[in-house]
C-alpha cells in the first residue's frame, strides 16, 4: 500500500472525505499526499516528483517556496506574527495594491477571497441600501452564501451548485445572469435593476474552466452597472496579479466600483482583500457602518509574502516567463490534439489556461458544460502517471508560474503528446 493511501484512509476517518477542501478529493483512486514544494515541483510522501500546474489554485505566480519569500517570511518569523495591533508591512502592501489598481484609493485586507467577496457584497448593499446581486452562472466567488448559485468551482464539479444550507430568502436575493451575455443581464436589470446593490462578476471566468470575456462584455457590464445605479464588483481574486500588475482591470481596460483581491497578494499565505475609492470603502468599520473586523485580518506573514511576491514580479522577468510557458503550453497542446484528430477547444489568458473537449467556443457555462469532462479527467489521470500535475476538474484553470522554464513546458509537452495518444484510444 502506498503512503499516500495509507494516509488517506487515516484523513477519512477524521476528516471529511478525507479533505478540508473538495477538489481536493477529486484524485482518484484517492489523493496524493505532498511532502515538500520546490520550484515548479511537487514532491509526493510516496517519493514522486509531480510538475506543477495547479500551483495551490493559482496563489503561486512564482513557484513554491521562491527565495525572495523564503527569506522575508523567515525573517519576520523570528520577530512573532500575531499582535493584534497594525504593522508597516500591511501598509506597504496596500500602497502597492493602491498604485497597481487606479479604482482603489483604500484596502481592506481579510483572510480569503470569499471574506473578500462577503465583504464587498455588504460594502454594496450598504452604499446603495439595495438589496440584490446579480452573477453569473457559472461564476464561483467563494463558499459564502449569497455566491453559492449556480456557483462553478467544485460546487458544479460535486453537483452542487446551489449549496443545500443557504436558506431561500438569502439565494433568492441572488440574481443570475449567463456570462457573456449582455441581453441577460440588461433583462435582468430592466426588470430589478432598482433594487441590485451589485453586478458581481470574475474578469475572466476561471471557476468553470477558463473563459475569458467577449470583447465587450466588461465594458458592457460598466455601463449597465452605471445606468441602473448599482456597483460594479470585479472579483479578481484569481485574475489580480495573474493577467499582470494591474490585473483584469488593467490588461482590458475597465474599472471596478469595488475589487476583490485574494490568492497572489499573499505569496501564498492566508488572504484576502477589498478595495474601492474612499466613498465607498470609509462606509467599513471603523470610520463607517458596514461592519468588518477579523482577528488575522492583514496576518503580518501573509503580508510579508505577498509583498515580497508583489516585489519580485516588479522588478524581475517573472511574467515574461510565466506567459510564454502559459502561451506555449497553449500552443504545444492545441497542436498535439489537432494533430491526433481529437476535437478541443483551448482559452487562454497571460498565465492560465484550460482545455475542453468539444467542438465550437468555448463561450459560458452552457457551452463548457457540452464538452467531455469525463475526456479531460482522463488527460488528467494520463498526466498524473507521467509526472503532469493539472487539476482533477474541468472547473478549474491550469496555471504557470516563473519557475515553469523552457525545458519544463518541453517535458510537459512530451508527456502530453502521450497523454494523449491514449485519450485517442478511448
Ligand atoms: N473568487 C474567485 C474568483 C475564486 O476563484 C475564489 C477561489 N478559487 C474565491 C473567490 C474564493 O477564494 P478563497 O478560496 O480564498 O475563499
Amino acid at each position: 500500500m502506498s503512503e499516500s493511501s495509507r494516509l488517506y484512509g487515516e484523513a477519512q476517518r477524521v476528516l471529511v472525505g478525507g479533505v478540508n477542501s473538495p477538489v481536493r478529493a477529486a484524485i482518484k483512486p484517492y489523493p496524493f499526499f505532498v511532502k515538500e514544494g520546490k520550484g515548479p515541483y511537487l514532491f509526493t510522501v510516496d517519493g514522486y516528483r509531480l510538475i506543477d500546474y495547479v500551483l495551490g489554485y493559482g496563489p503561486l505566480i512564482l513557484g513554491h517556496s521562491p527565495e525572495p519569500v523564503v527569506k522575508q517570511v523567515m525573517e519576520h518569523l523570528g520577530k512573532g506574527w500575531l499582535y493584534g495591533a497594525p504593522t508597516e508591512v500591511e501598509v506597504a502592501l496596500a500602497k502597492k495594491i493602491v498604485v497597481h489598481f487606479p479604482s482603489i484609493k483604500k484596502v481592506r485586507f481579510v483572510n480569503s477571497g470569499g471574506e473578500a467577496v462577503s465583504a464587498a457584497i455588504r460594502l454594496a448593499r450598504g452604499y446603495t441600501k439595495r438589496r440584490k446581486i446579480l452573477k453569473f452562472e457559472g461564476c464561483y466567488h467563494g463558499a459564502i452564501d449569497y455566491v453559492l448559485v449556480k456557483a462553478g468551482s467544485a460546487a458544479a464539479h460535486f453537483g452542487t451548485p446551489s449549496s443545500a444550507g443557504v436558506p431561500e430568502d438569502v439565494a433568492k436575493l441572488t440574481l443570475v445572469a449567463k456570462y457573456n451575455d449582455l441581453d441577460s443581464v440588461e433583462g435582468i436589470m430592466r426588470n430589478e435593476g432598482n433594487d441590485v446593490a451589485a453586478i458581481i462578476v470574475e474578469p475572466v471566468m476561471a471557476n468553470y474552466g477558463v473563459i475569458p470575456p467577449r470583447e465587450g462584455f466588461l465594458k458592457g457590464l460598466r455601463e449597465i452597472a452605471d445606468k441602473y445605479g448599482a456597483l460594479l464588483i470585479l472579483d479578481e481574486v484569481v485574475t489580480g496579479y495573474r493577467l499582470g500588475l494591474g490585473g483584469a482591470q488593467r490588461y482590458y481596460g475597465v474599472s471596478a466600483d469595488i475589487t476583490t483581491l485574494g490568492k497572489i497578494i499573499g505569496g501564498g499565505f492566508p488572504v484576502g482583500a477589498v478595495g474601492a475609492r474612499d466613498e465607498i470603502m470609509e462606509l467599513l468599520s471603523p470610520k463607517g457602518p458596514v461592519f468588518n473586523a477579523g482577528t488575522f485580518n492583514g496576518h503580518p506573514i501573509s503580508m510579508v509574502a505577498g509583498l515580497a511576491t508583489i516585489e519580485v514580479l516588479e522588478t524581475t522577468n517573472a511574467y515574461d516567463i510565466a506567459i510564454n510557458a502559459s502561451r506555449r503550453l497553449a500552443e504545444g497542446l492545441n497542436d498535439i490534439l489537432s494533430r491526433l484528430g481529437i476535437d478541443h477547444v483551448i482559452n487562454w489568458v497571460p498565465t492560465m489556461l484550460q482545455v475542453f473537449f468539444t467542438r465550437g467556443e468555448v463561450i459560458d457555462h452552457e457551452t463548457a458544460s457540452k464538452s467531455n469532462a469525463k475526456q479531460y479527467l482522463k488527460l488528467h489521470e494520463e498526466l498524473l502517471k507521467r509526472g503532469i500535475f493539472i487539476a482533477p476538474s474541468q472547473f478549474e484553470a491550469v496555471f504557470t508560474s516563473s519557475s515553469h522554464t523552457t525545458e519544463i513546458i518541453e517535458e510537459t509537452l512530451r508527456h502530453m503528446e502521450d497523454a494523449a495518444k491514449v485519450l485517442k484510444q478511448v
